[in-house]
Order: C-alpha cells, then structure tokens, then sequence
C-alpha cells in the first residue's frame, strides 16, 4: 500500500475517517446524503423529491431531484462571473507549442457562449434539439457545448479522428437538427478536413440538416450556400448576452455514443440536475481539487473524460481547465510534461496507454521539465498495469503525487471506484474503494448470486442508483435495460470482471467477455497482458482466448515490441517463460504474435474482439470497426497471424 504523506492529508479535503464516515453515510439514506449534496450547484427551483430510481428489470426508471429546475451552463459560467470574472477559465494550449496559449475568463467564457447560443437560435434551435459537434478541441467546442446548455439543447458530441461514415450513423440515430464542425483540425502537425468529412456524412443524412463550420485554421474548403454557416461571422454580429432557459433536472443535457470496443455504438443519454452534482462532486474529491488549482484533463471532449472532467466538473466549481488540441508525442515526447511546467498544472489526468507508450520514450523526457507544481496524478481508461503506474509515480510524480486509478464508464457519468488521494492508501492497479453513494456488488457469473465474502472475485454490478447515472439509450429503452438491466435482475452490470482483495479494494480485471478459461482455470486477459508488459522488450500487448482441442481455451498474445527490439524466435520462448514464471505454467501463451500495431478504438482502447476474430482464425466479419483509429493494422494482423486452421 501506498499511503499519502502527512503533508497531503493536512490540505486534502478529506482524511480515512472522514472517507468511512461520509460513505457510510452516503449508503445508508441515499435520498438524505444527496439531498445535502445537492446544494453545491444553484438551482432555479429547489427540488423537494430527491431519489425515485428502480432497477427492476422490465420497468428501469432512474429520477433524481425530479422537481428542480436548473441551468447547467449558468451553473458553469454565470455563477461565478460575479466573484471571479477575472478568473481564467479555460486555458487553450494549441496543437503547435510556437502558438500562444489562450486564457479565456470566465466574463470572456459568458460572452462567447452567449454569443454562439444566439447563433444556435437564430438557426432555429430550441429546447430538445440535437446539436452534433464535429470539432477539434478548441474552444469553440466548449462554447458550442455550453450554448447548447444554456438553451436546453441536447449536444452530441463526435470524435474529430471520427470517420464520415461513424458521423452520418451519429447525426441520424439523434436525428440532429445541425452539426458544428471546423474546417480543418490540427493534430500532431497534421490536419484532418473536418469539413469535407461532413460533407460526405451528410450526403448520407436528410438535406434539412444545417452545417455551421468554425474557420479555424482558415485554410480552404468547399461551401454549400444556404446550408453552411460561418459560425465566427455569426457570432461577431450576435448579441453578447443570451438568457439561460429553465430545465428541468431531467432533461435531457447530452448523448454520447460509447467508444464501440465491444460492439454497436451505444447512445448514452445523460440529463441536467443529478449528472451535474455527480460532476462536480467527484472533481473536487478525486482530484482534492482546491480553488485556484489548474487542472489538466488531457483527453478529448469526444469521450466522456472530457465531458465530466474538462468541462462540466471543473466549470461546475469555478476551476481553471486546460483544454489541449494536440498530442502527447507532438512535436516531441516531452509535450504534456512541458505543458504541465508552463501552465503550473496542479492536476493532471490521463490514460494508461498515453503513459505506456511515454514510458516506452524514456524518462529523459520527463525529466527535462520542471513538474514541482504536480499534487495529484489521474489515470483512467482501462487498468493500469503496475509497470505503468510505477513508471508514472516515480518520474512524473517523484513519489510525492497520489495517483488516482478512475474506474467509470461513458455510462456512470462519473467515477465509480477511486482512491480520494488525502484518505485511500493506494495499490499499483487497483481502483480502491467506491466513491460515495456507489454501491459495488461482486456476483457469481454462474449463478447471478451475490459473492459476500471480502476476498472474492466475479462479475462487478452496483446495486443502487447514483446521480451521475444514464437514463437510457437514445430512442432504446429497451435496449438500455437488456444490456445493463437483464443479465444480473436488480443490478447495473457494469460488463467488467473483478476482484476484491482482503481489504475490501477493487481490481478491474477487464470485460467479462476477456476472461478465458484454460484447462478450467479462469483467467482475466489483463494480468497476462500485464506480465508481459512487465518484460523490458515488450511495449504493448493484448492476449485473447481461441478454441484449443485440448484445454478448451488457448492463449493467444498480441505482442509489439519497444523501438528497436528484433523479433526473434528465442524472444518468443524468453516471453513464454517470463509469463511461466510471473503468472504460472497455466498462463504461458500457447500462440504470440509480433504486432507491430493494435487495433484500437480513437480513445485508446485495445478492441479485443477483433483480434478474438484473428485468433480464432474467423476474420470474414468483423463486426463494427467505423470506431477504430487506424484500420490498416487489422489486414497486416490477419496476413501474419498465427492460427491458420
Ligand atoms: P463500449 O461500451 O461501446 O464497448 P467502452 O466500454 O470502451 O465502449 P467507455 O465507456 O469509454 O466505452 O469505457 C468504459 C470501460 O473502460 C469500462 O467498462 C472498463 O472496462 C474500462 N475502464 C475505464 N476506466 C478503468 C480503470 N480505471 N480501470 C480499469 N478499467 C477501466
Ligand atoms: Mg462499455
């Protein structure tokens, strides 16, 4: 265990005994711990009902602060013009570190959001319309956002590394009224034509559809008069005040479609009241965010790390949040490090894979920038292995930063299962305890039955509704409650596999749909891929299970190496043995294959069932791959696979 020092805990928030007591107190009357809680964001109309949730399947209804009305973006913005306008609001760091970064306050951020919320209605958008946004990150992106919030529309954000086909599935499963877009959008010194993609999208959508393009980079596009509008134009000559509409706590805030690794895209619709609370809640007490600290979520506003923890938590508590367009490599491995030096980031929150492929770099990277600024570390994504998260406290943080391992999903709106960084000592790997009001549940797959013993493992579900919870998917009631509600009856099944160690702490051990069973022994694919990670020639790997006549199940490792590293066959038999001796003789690979890339979705995440698909030597369908961020790895994995019959 990894405790925080004695320094840390004096400034944090909250402390060991302040964590039990408030949990206890958050799962023991729900409706009466929220109800206080309720109060950190300004409500229009106090709400006198509090929780009305069921997870009965068949009649899944979850209601919190039913009758109070609010505005999210005046909770983001107005509330704190009067005491802190001045206030930088959102930092903007360019793709090209020789750009200078923009400080927007939060007297500028009211102004501009006004501004392209008047834009929004002289186009005719109103309450309960969708708004799809195809944008870089750069500010407009968060004023797009929050004008969508401030006139009750419903945004739906896509990806911009997104292809013109995943856009066009968007815009028509929301049936959107406009899409936002830019013309081009820089990333690591390129561009990608954001505008000519949603042209070809919307050749696929109904030609009622309005097309507002940010001229970003102002390099040359094609323009269809009388369907594209030249947002900046607009909101120069808006009004630079818009009023803010009164919502209800459960209307409708956004839909965000999931990131697809295991299937079909699923549009998750999150609403006002209870997602806010959760936003803020869980940004002040995971990060032990104080005032005046900068906070650096790296991820992009595509997913919904950029929803909760760039804009709507931070926002909600009056934070300083960087946006950043570009990426961790650009224009060298030192970037988010320089980054964090400039800015004097006191937070900063990023995935495990942006850190493995860092650490593959050296730690002269890291070393060169001063990161004395530095309290707290956040990872979130998938688990992080312990090579990882070793790498990350000790060049990064100096082992001074708690790191902070975030288990949630697109689904919960919020974290699920964290360390609070001044009250939970730490274990490389583990997400720790639940945050408040989240009741985690291990349960049997064979038999749906809940597991009560401390040390046990099984399928993760929670038991209780929490705010920060999704309502339902877009237009799908029913299918929300077969994939989440049907399964385990009176449960959210979260689709990942547990374990829960003596101390009562979790370990995400991936999909349940990863866990292989050889020769009768259950096995999350996370702890090979970790033991292999482990091995100082091996940068990345992803291990899936294929039919074997003999054990029912085989291994089969996906294995790219560090830069520079020969493939060879007396490597392979080191790597076999390695994870012999690290796991055991049940968890040796029966089949390793040198993947010089891995097949994963825009947000990093390795898509196992397509490689299950190679490995088991099926690869004539392989299902939904429009969420992948770079296809042309699949055909050189089937051409070298290892299983040809
Ligand atoms: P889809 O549901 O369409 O397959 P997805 O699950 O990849 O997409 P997200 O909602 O972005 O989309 O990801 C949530 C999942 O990410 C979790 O269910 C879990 O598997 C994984 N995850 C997130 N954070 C962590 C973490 N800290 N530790 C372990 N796993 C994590
Ligand atoms: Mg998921």
């Amino acid at each position: 265990m990894v405790p925080p020092s004695a320094d840390f805990i004096a400034k944090a928030h909250i402390d060991a005994a302040g964590y039990e007591k408030m949990y206890a107190a958050s799962v023991a009357d729900p409706a009466a711990f929220w109800a206080e809680q309720g109060k950190r964001i300004d409500w229009i109309r106090d709400y006198t009902k509090v929780k009305d949730t069921t997870f009965d399947y068949g009649q899944v209804s979850i209601k919190w602060f039913e009758d109070g009305t609010l505005n999210v973006s005046a909770n983001c913005i107005d509330r704190h013009v009067a005491t802190r306008g001045d206030q930088t609001a959102i930092i903007w760091e360019p793709d090209d570190p020789k750009t200078p970064a923009q400080h927007i306050t939060y007297a500028q951020l009211l102004e501009s959001v006004s501004r392209m919320a008047n834009v929004l209605k002289a186009h005719g958008v109103g309450k309960g319309d969708r708004v799809v946004l195809y944008l870089p990150m750069i500010p407009e992106a968060a004023y797009a956002m929050l004008a969508c919030a401030r006139i009750g529309a419903i945004h739906s954000v896509v990806f911009a590394g997104f292809s013109p086909d995943a856009l066009a599935n968007r815009i028509n499963d929301s049936e959107a009224k406009v899409v936002i877009t830019a013309d081009f959008a820089p990333r690591g010194g390129k561009k990608t034509p954001l505008k000519s993609n949603t042209d070809k999208a919307l050749f696929d959508c109904s030609d009622k559809v309005k097309c507002m393009v940010v001229k970003h980079t102002g390099d040359q596009t094609t323009w269809i008069d009388g369907r594209d509008i030249d947002v900046k134009a607009e909101m120069a000559a808006a009004k630079p005040y818009c009023a803010y509409t009164e919502m209800g706590a459960e209307d409708p805030l956004f839909i965000l479609y999931t990131s697809g690794s295991t299937g079909r895209p699923k549009g998750v619709v999150h609403t006002s009241g209870g997602y806010l609370v959760y936003a803020s809640m869980t940004h002040q007490y995971t990060f032990d965010y104080h005032e005046g600290d900068v906070f650096w979520c790296t991820a992009d506003v595509g997913w919904v790390t950029g929803h909760s923890y760039i804009l709507y938590g931070p926002l909600a508590n009056g934070a300083t949040t960087i946006m950043f367009e570009g990426v961790p490599t650009y224009p060298d491995a030192g970037r988010f490090w320089e980054v964090c030096a400039k800015h004097k980031v006191n937070q900063f929150y990023t995935a495990p894979t942006a850190i493995r492929s860092l650490m593959g770099m050296g730690p002269e990277w890291v070393e060169k920038h001063d990161l004395s600024s530095l309290r707290v570390l956040g990872s979130v994504g998938e688990p992080i292995n312990p090579e990882a998260w070793n790498w990350y406290n000790t060049h990064v943080g100096k082992g001074k930063c708690p790191i902070v391992d975030t288990f949630w999903q697109t689904e919960t709106g919020g974290h699920m299962l964290t360390p609070l960084p001044g009250a939970i000592p730490t274990k490389p790997g583990s997400a720790t305890r639940p945050f408040f009001g989240v009741k985690p549940v291990v349960l049997d797959p064979a038999n749906a039955e809940v597991k009560t013993e401390t040390e046990t493992d099984g399928v993760l579900c929670i038991a209780d509704s929490w705010p920060g919870q999704m309502r339902t998917l877009w237009g799908d009631h029913e299918r929300f409650q077969e994939a989440y509600f049907a399964q385990y009856r009176g449960y959210y099944f979260t689709g990942d596999g547990c374990r829960r160690d003596a101390d009562g702490y979790y370990w995400i051990t991936g999909r349940v749909d990863d866990v292989i069973n050889v020769s009768g022994h259950r096995m999350g694919t996370a702890e090979v891929e970790s033991a292999l990670v482990a091995h100082e020639a091996v940068a990345e790997a992803a291990v899936v299970g294929y039919p074997h006549d003999i054990k029912g199940q085989g291994i089969y490792a996906y294995v790219t190496l560090m830069n520079g590293v020969e493939p060879t066959d007396a490597l392979r038999k080191e790597l076999e043995a390695w994870v012999r001796t690290e796991i055991g003789p049940i968890a040796k690979p029966d089949l390793i294959q040198w993947a010089p890339g891995l097949p994963k979705t825009r947000s990093g995440k390795i898509m196992r069932r397509i490689l299950r698909k190679i490995a088991e030597n099926d690869f004539g369908s392989l299902g939904d791959t429009s969420t992948l961020a770079d296809p042309s790895v699949v055909d050189e994995l089937i051409e070298n696979r290892m299983n040809r019959g």
